[in-house]
Formats: structure tokens, C-alpha cells, sequence
């Protein structure tokens, strides 16, 4: 599923031409440029750093770390991490999979795929919750959905909100049937947490697929989408196949999700802060609980 979801991204990246290769003479590395999945265009790696890793010409707001996130989106020095030791052990004795998991950690600076703790959001605390894609696609195994259900039992238990930025590629193959039960344990916490009255604000951004699309990630209370992000559960063949019929070119774009009622309001990057604690505000200091 993973495969037929990006193939369209991967032979798109590969058509990309980039200025410096236009018989301009001059060789700039490959890693001086961003080369847009979505437009093709090429920007320029500061530029683009400093429009916060959104294309300037598209507007396609690229996957960033987990790091690069919480840095935009709590307030400095409030941020302090839950679980920050939790590692996967092998549940299948997965073939390499250790070793995988070793060399990512060494890569990206991380255990797993999601960064969770508690932290103020322009004054307002939070309990925050950010995948990162860097690691296995954020697919999620034991240590994802241990580390959001920990942080939704947190959350309930102090009576706090919860902000959670998703980007998935689905179950992590790699833990078989332990991947899979994590979605029906993530989302008995998210429903004990709603039951308590607090609220849950999703975050969906590229791409939130499979497993955690259809967990954790369609159960916020308001779900908020990055522009153009990919949103869905299978992937675009899988489905064609299964009910033979040609789907819209938009389809699983954010804009088709909020045409459709599946998410609540595309914001950019920029807003993204004071929206999120615009919401906060109106639900922790408003009254206007929901459930
Ligand atoms: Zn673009």
C-alpha cells in the first residue's frame, strides 16, 4: 500500500530538472535545493528554511522533523518530553529490524516516530503529540501508539487539551498484529479523554495514511489540515481496484477532505501557532466544553 502511495511522488521527484543542471555551468549539490514533490519547482534551501518549508510556488507545505515542528509551534524553553527512553523490541523477530530501528535513532535523534509531552502554546498548556515522518514513514508500532495512548492518559488524568500533528504512512509492517492493535488502543484513550470533556485538536499533515488515519488521527474533536498534505487511508490503485472506478484527481488532497467534510479548516504553517492557541483559549477559558 505504502509503495502504490508514493509511487506518484518518487516519479514525479524523479522528472525534476533542476536550474543549475539548465547548462548554467555552474554544479550546485543537490542538497542546496528543495525540489518540490508537488510542483516540481526547485528553491533555493535557505529561501525555502526560511518560508518554513513550504514551496513558495505551490504553497505545498513539505514534511519537517518533529524538532523543526515543536520549535514553531510552543513557546520557548515550555516544552518537556514524555517517554523519551521508550525503544521497540522486536514483537515478531522481524528480520534487521533492531538494526533498523539502531540506524535511525542514530540518523534522526529519536527513539520512534512520535515526540510527545506537555507544553504552553502562546501561554496556553497543552499536551503535544508530533510524528516524524524521518522515522520508518512514522509508521506506528508498539512505541507510537504507547507513547500517544501515555499521552492521552496524561492529558486525561490533568485534565488537559490535546494537540496532535499526525504524519503516517500506516501499521508498521515490521510488528505484524502488535502494529495493528494499536489503533484500537489509541482510540479507546482518545475516547476516555473526550468522555472527561477536554479537548482534542488534530493536526494532519504529509501524509497521514492508513492505520492512523483510520485510529487517533480522524478522532479530533476540530481537525486541522496543512495545504495540499495527502490525507487518506489506501492508496489511490488500491482502492480503483477494489471498486473499479476512476477516482477525482484531487482525491485525498487536504482541499478534497475539507470540501468533504473531513476536516474542519486547511490552515498554512504561518497561522498555525496562533490558531491552535486561538482554539484553546476558547475551550479552556470560554466554557464551551464540547461532548
Ligand atoms: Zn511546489
Amino acid at each position: 500500500m505504502l509503495e502504490d502511495l508514493f509511487k506518484n511522488v518518487k516519479s514525479r521527484m524523479a522528472d525534476v530538472t533542476l536550474p543549475h543542471a539548465a547548462g548554467s555551468g555552474v554544479n550546485i549539490p543537490e542538497d542546496l535545493w528543495f525540489q518540490c514533490p508537488r510542483c516540481r519547482a526547485a528553491t533555493l534551501e535557505e529561501e525555502f528554511a526560511r518560508n518554513l518549508q513550504v514551496c513558495p510556488k505551490c504553497g505545498y507545505h513539505a514534511r519537517i522533523s518533529a524538532a523543526d515542528r515543536l520549535a514553531l509551534t510552543v513557546d520557548e524553553d515550555s516544552f518537556s518530553a514524555f517517554d523519551t527512553s521508550m525503544h521497540s523490541l522486536n514483537p515478531i523477530d522481524f528480520p534487521d529490524y533492531e538494526k533498523k530501528v539502531e540506524t535511525l535513532s542514530q540518523k534522526t535523534g529519536l527513539r520512534d516516530a512520535v515526540v510527545t509531552g506537555q507544553g504552553r502554546i502562546d501561554g496556553e498548556q497543552a499536551v503535544v503529540g508530533v510524528m516524524d515522518s524521518r522515522f520508518m514513514m512514522a509508521s506506528m508500532g508498539s512505541v507510537v501508539g504507547e507513547k500517544i495512548t501515555r499521552a492521552f492518559e496524561y492529558a486525561t488524568r490533568e485534565r488537559l487539551p490535546v494537540v496532535l500533528f499526525t504524519a503516517s504512512g500506516g501499521a508498521r509492517m515490521q510488528e505484524g498484529i502488535v502494529s495493528l492493535m494499536q489503533m484500537a488502543k489509541t482510540s479507546a484513550a482518545v475516547a476516555r479523554h473526550g468522555d472527561a470533556g477536554l479537548l482534542y485538536i488534530t493536526v494532519m499533515t504529509d501524509p497521514t495514511t492508513g492505520g492512523v488515519t483510520a485510529s487517533f488521527a480522524s478522532l479530533g474533536d476540530i481537525i486541522l489540515v496543512e495545504p495540499k498534505a495527502l490525507v487518506g487511508f489506501a492508496g489511490r490503485r488500491v482502492i480503483e481496484g477494489t471498486i473499479h472506478q476512476h477516482l477525482p484527481d484531487a482525491f485525498q488532497s487536504a482541499e478534497f477532505q475539507l470540501e468533504h467534510g473531513f476536516a474542519d479548516a486547511i490552515v498554512t504553517r504561518a497561522d498555525m501557532k496562533s490558531t491552535l492557541a486561538r482554539l484553546l483559549r476558547m475551550h479552556t477559558k470560554g466554557g464551551a466544553r464540547h461532548g
